[in-house]
């Protein structure tokens, strides 16, 4: 890598020239930076915001999974059975679906070789367990903070490798050269967050071959999320850079607490707390679940089943099913404006109405679970810490005891399966430049639990074996580099420029746009859709967008990040509205993890209004049968297209064949676009 320095716009300012650039330093990114440096590709570097930051450090569950082709026991698994497993969620292309399934175990061990403590037995076999989604045991788990450990591993190998890392880096812009199909990743423009009050204002250029993204899921446009607050997303710049998204629709919502944002799944529903609800005051306490189900026993069950239920998923509404629950703690919170705790003190009660808890009204598989569990015992706390007292350390270290007091919860946000589009070398449409991770989004409507984690194993993986193989080679000259970019980069110093007023007197413009975004996406972009409101939310979007460009005013250079953050997440959320008035357009209706209310539609339960009908895409709907591309083209137009799903390739897999294929380098090619 090399350090120079240029002028543009009258500033000063640091330009790198290096091969690839790697922006995030989050499971997924930090695989691709360490998978480059071992296929030789060492002129790289990694620029994140905060190398403490993103989801991946920062969250977790009760038992976080990861997800594999099955290593253990006597069930029979193979590449293939993964892959249409995979795809069985709908809209997902097949053969990303393969790669992410036949290079699982390389990954997977690649991470066991770093260190990450997941379990085997005492013969070596790594044993699973059934997941979301998963009709085999292919999931595992090296406790609550899975990912934060593959974080840890991989990040002790950037260190060991000496891989550059500009720490504290916030990347604004993605650089381009060419136009149209030809159009290509030239490098990014960072701010470097020490030296925003100097007469650069922190301007960085990154002169780059490839950029790998690995920026992670769009968190930011939500109120209600259990996404880590350090995470934001960056989706933005991507799309005004050209590149393309598909399934922006399919995100994942789940209850999880709010005051320290954590996943409310497995053991925490298992051992059945009680969900009870209060005024904004903390008073009026009421076990708002007996309104609507008719007995203890079906309640009981229901909230069992949340514990591997999690996502918020349509077709488990009907017959009290689990996500019922979901979309009661939503009306309580939302619409009715109270809030929901979940109390492990006491058992549920029935007030009354039914009868109080006790094991004996729970289902065969509850009861047979908390039997076998040993946990069959006074109260869901002592249940909690016979089954699982790590979920309990949990919130202990984060100030909440949950013996003592009730958990605060909502309807959150917690991962998006849809993102920027990709081939199977995690390649955008936009060349040389990778998402991998979260921001790619390479999954479906439903995805295994777990799999979120292989795909950014599995997507660094990919992206750095193809750069090796085919653009491992010297960053454009100087000259070249600028005379391609020079325009954009005038562009971002101008505006920063015309934005700083140090007259100002607050920073409340921006805290009141952040919250815009936040507020529209969780009432109108989140698990629950009202079609007829998201017109209106498109329209606000792009007002706003709009208005941050021409309005948009801070008191000095220190909040340049946010102020870039605000225009990135709100350019995000208008595009992700789109996707879902385009979706309701084509007739679609409830499905993965939203629900449109539609009063035609069937009721949600007998009780609950008509307000909450909804129904289910028939089969064979326009909708599943394609994915929706959404990308920006000249002037901000916003252009939509419905693609097919790409079956599963197959492969006769004849031995000699590959071999001859893999000797002449024919299996590192894309299949259908071969680029010099
Ligand atoms: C509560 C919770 C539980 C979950 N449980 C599971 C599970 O059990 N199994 C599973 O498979 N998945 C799970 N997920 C999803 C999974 O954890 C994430 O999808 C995954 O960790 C994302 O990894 P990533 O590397 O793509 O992004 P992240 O880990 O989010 O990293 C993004 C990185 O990009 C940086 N960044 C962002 N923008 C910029 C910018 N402009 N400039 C510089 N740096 C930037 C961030 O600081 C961060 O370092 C869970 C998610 C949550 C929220």
């Amino acid at each position: 890598m090399k350090r120079t320095e240029i002028r543009v716009a009258g500033l000063c300012l640091p330009v790198y020239s290096l091969n690839t650039l790697i922006i995030g330093s989050g499971a997924a990114a930090l695989k691709a930076a360490v998978s480059l440096h071992q296929l030789g590709v060492s002129d790289i570097a990694i620029a994140t915001d905060d190398w403490s930051g993103g989801t991946s450090r920062n969250a977790g569950s009760d038992k976080q999974t990861y997800y594999k082709l099955s290593l253990a026991g006597e069930l029979s698994d193979s590449v293939v059975e993964m892959a249409r497993d995979l795809c069985a969620g709908g809209s997902m292309h097949g053969d990303i679906a393969l790669v992410e399934a036949a290079n699982s175990l390389r990954v997977f061990f690649h991470l066991v070789e770093l260190g990450v403590p997941f379990p085997h037995d005492g013969y070596g076999a790594y044993a699973g367990y059934k997941t979301d989604n998963d009709p085999r045991q292919r999931a595992t788990s090296a406790g609550p903070l899975t990912s934060r450990l593959m974080c840890e591993a991989l990040g002790r190998e950037v260190r060991e490798r000496k891989i550059p890392v500009f720490n504290k880096y916030e990347v604004i812009a993605l650089l381009t050269r060419g136009i149209g199909k030809t159009k290509k990743i030239a490098g990014a423009i960072a701010l470097d967050r020490k030296k925003l009050r100097a007469p650069s204002l922190g301007f960085v250029l990154f002169n780059a071959v490839n950029v790998v993204l690995g920026t992670g899921g769009p968190a930011g446009m939500y109120r209600e999320s259990v996404y880590p607050t350090s995470q934001l997303g960056s989706h933005g710049m991507a799309f005004e850079a050209g590149a393309a998204a598909q399934n922006l629709t399919e995100s994942q919502f789940g209850l999880a607490s709010t005051k320290f944002r954590w996943n409310l799944s497995g053991t925490y529903q298992q051992v059945i707390p009680r969900y009870i609800s209060t005024d904004r005051n903390g008073r009026d306490e009421r076990q708002f679940l007996n309104e609507v189900f008719p007995d203890m026993g079906k309640l009981a069950t229901a909230i069992f089943l949340k514990g591997y239920e999690w996502p918020f998923d349509p077709r488990k509404i009907s017959g009290y099913g689990s996500s019922l629950i979901d979309l009661l703690v939503y009306r309580e919170t939302v619409v009715r404006g109270r809030r929901v705790f979940l109390d492990f003190r006491r058992d549920p009660s029935g007030g009354g109405k039914l009868k109080d808890f006790s094991s004996g009204l729970l289902s065969k598989e509850a009861y047979t679970y908390l039997a076998k569990s040993k946990a069959l015992l006074g109260t869901p706390i002592k249940r909690l810490a016979r089954m699982n007292p790590l979920a309990i350390a949990v919130y202990k270290d984060n100030g909440i005891d949950l013996a003592k007091e009730p958990l605060e919860i909502a309807l959150c946000a917690q991962h998006n399966n849809g993102g920027l589009k990709g081939n199977i070398w995690w390649e955008s449409n936009l060349k040389h430049l990778f998402p991998v991770g979260e921001v790619n989004g390479s999954h479906g409507v439903r995805r295994p639990g777990g799999s979120a984690l292989n795909s950014g194993q599995v997507g660094g993986w990919r992206a750095a074996l193809f750069i090796a193989r085919h653009y491992n080679r010297k960053p454009p000259a100087l000259r070249d580099f600028l005379f391609q970019v020079r325009s954009t980069i005038e562009e971002k110093i101008a505006f920063a420029q015309k934005i700083i007023d140090p007259s100002l007197k607050d920073s409340s413009f921006l805290t009141r746009t952040r919250q815009e975004i936040q507020e529209r996406m969780s009432a109108w972009g989140a698990a629950i859709l009202r079609p007829e409101k998201v017109s209106h939310a498109v329209a606000e979007a792009r007002t706003l967008l709009k208005k941050l460009q021409a309005e948009m005013r801070i008191r000095s250079a220190k909040e340049l990040p946010a102020a870039f953050k605000n225009l990135d997440l709100c350019l995000t959320h208008a595009l992700y509205l789109e996707a879902i008035r385009e979706y309701i357009a084509r007739g679609g209706k409830s499905r993965g993890s939203f629900l449109i209310l539609e009063e035609k539609g069937r009721e949600s339960c007998p009780g609950m209004g008509k307000e909450w009908r909804f129904s289910l895409n028939p089969p064979g709907s326009f909708v599943d049968r394609k994915i929706l591309e959404i990308s920006l083209g000249e002037k901000m137009r916003v252009i939509k297209k419905w693609v097919d799903v790409r079956p599963i390739p197959h492969k006769e897999g004849w031995f000699e064949q590959i071999w001859e294929d893999y000797r002449k380098g024919r299996a590192f090619e894309h299949p259908e676009e071969n680029e010099p």
